[in-house]
């Protein structure tokens, strides 16, 4: 049989996949979510002429000149403005952020001026007409566009949006997303495995991978492998309004792998099993239309941890971008290879490796020199996979390759 090509698998994985639907969050609550509106300016920043420094506002003489020596009659600071009206050859103490009154020219700071009396200022440097005066509206002006629809909230965005006035946001619902391990010989990390069993770590990566996506990531357990107790499983996630369901394990062809079965009895409209990529053969997926009308897309991962996480960054968090109505993003980039590398199969190929920057300011990247699946030692020691298209004739050190940057 032949193996599906990944870029195919990812195509037909996102086709049908829409955004999920939107709603109004507080803005202590927003961190992370997806703009599904723009966000206008309610208000203007700054909302009056403001000091960009300590020092003093100095109204110039009738003629344009300034005194070396000039009169100080009052204080505007943060929160509380100057009062009075500025004479012609005056200043006032003034702080940063506060308004400076209307007849003021320019701003001495403090570092270039000598207090020589009670009310009475030396300048020490040649003033200049207008400096340190952030006109009212300099950052933004009222229903002036400041974020658009698609942006992440993250901590400049809402910063700005804070700062306009603005409190809450039309952004999309997180998408619900459940997380199943599969396997006899699989404890979670608080148990003591028994003499034939591991700890399970899939769902703990994928969960991270799920939350960083601003989705909610909602951890169903270890199930055994047994049809009943799988199908049983899928199916009363599958009810509990969610829009994503995970599974770890048992995705191969041996007799104790029996998700794509149980999948199907549940009535999973399967697309594809068995992709031509290294780590992650036996991924599949498939989906669901539910009784609310809610369509539920099913991705079962191998077991194998760093397939199941490769497969992670390759098919769901594109998926979990879609839902999120945001394109699937992943950093590909040209690097130098610093050893050579063998002739690629007919399956592409995720290996393991180390991007640097040399001393000639080029992208390197070093394969690691261990590939196993199970390895998630040298995953966390990876920092980028470099991408080996099927097939690929035999590279050499200072070719060209193209690298996927994990961090
Ligand atoms: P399977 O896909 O069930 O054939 O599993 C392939 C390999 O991955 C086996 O060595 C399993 O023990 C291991 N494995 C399966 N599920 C997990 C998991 N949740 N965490 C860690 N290893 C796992
Ligand atoms: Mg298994």
């Amino acid at each position: 049989m032949s193996l599906l090509p990944v870029a195919q698998a990812l195509t037909q994985l996102l086709s049908n996949v829409s955004a999920t639907e939107t709603e109004i969050v507080d803005i202590k609550e927003a961190g992370g979510r997806t703009l599904s509106k723009p966000v206008y300016a309610k208000r203007q920043q700054s909302p009056f002429d403001a000091s960009a420094m300590d020092g003093y506002a100095l109204r110039a003489l009738e003629d344009g000149s300034y005194p070396n020596i000039v009169k100080m009659i009052g204080e505007s600071a943060a929160g509380k403005r100057f009062n009075g009206s500025l004479g012609y050859g005056e200043c006032i103490r003034i702080f940063t952020g506060a308004p400076v009154p209307p007849e003021a020219t320019a701003i001495m700071m403090q570092e270039n001026t000598k207090k020589i009396a009670d009310h009475e200022i030396e300048l020490i440097s040649p003033v200049i007409e207008g400096r340190h005066i952030r006109k009212a509206g300099l950052d933004f002006n009222i229903d002036e566009l400041l974020l658009e629809t698609g942006r992440t909230l993250d901590p400049v965005a809402l910063a700005l949006a804070a700062s306009s006035g603005n409190s809450s946001f039309s952004v999309y619902r997180p998408a619900r997303v459940a997380i199943l391990a599969t396997g006899n010989e699989l404890v979670t990390p608080d148990q003591t495995p028994g003499p034939d069993q591991i700890i399970s770590s899939n769902s703990y990566g994928i969960g991270e991978i799920v939350r960083q996506h601003g989705a909610q990531a909602i951890d169903l357990g270890i199930i055994p492998d047994n049809l009943e107790a799988l199908t049983h499983a899928i199916s009363t996630a599958i009810e509990d309004d969610i829009d994503v369901l995970v599974i770890s394990g048992g995705a191969s062809v041996g007799d104790h792998d029996l998700v794509h079965k149980a999948l199907t009895q549940c009535g999973i409209q399967m697309d594809f099993w068995k992709i031509a990529m290294r780590p992650g053969k036996p991924l599949m997926s498939g989906r669901l239309t539910t009784q609310a009308k809610k369509t539920v897309q099913v991705i079962g991962l191998p077991g194998n941890p760093v397939s199941s996480l490769v497969c992670s960054y390759l098919f769901l968090s594109p998926l979990l971008a879609v839902l999120n109505n945001r394109k699937p993003h992943y950093d590909i980039r040209n690097a130098l290879l610093t050893a050579d590398m063998p002739a690629n199969d007919h399956r592409q190929d995720y290996v393991r490796a180390l991007y640097e920057i040399d001393e000639d300011d080029r992208l390197t990247v070093t394969p690691l020199p261990v590939q196993d699946s199970s390895m998630l030692s040298f995953l966390a020691k990876a920092n980028a996979l470099i991408i080996r298209e099927p097939e690929a004739a035999a590279a050499s050190s200072g070719d060209r390759v193209k690298i996927m940057m994990l961090r």
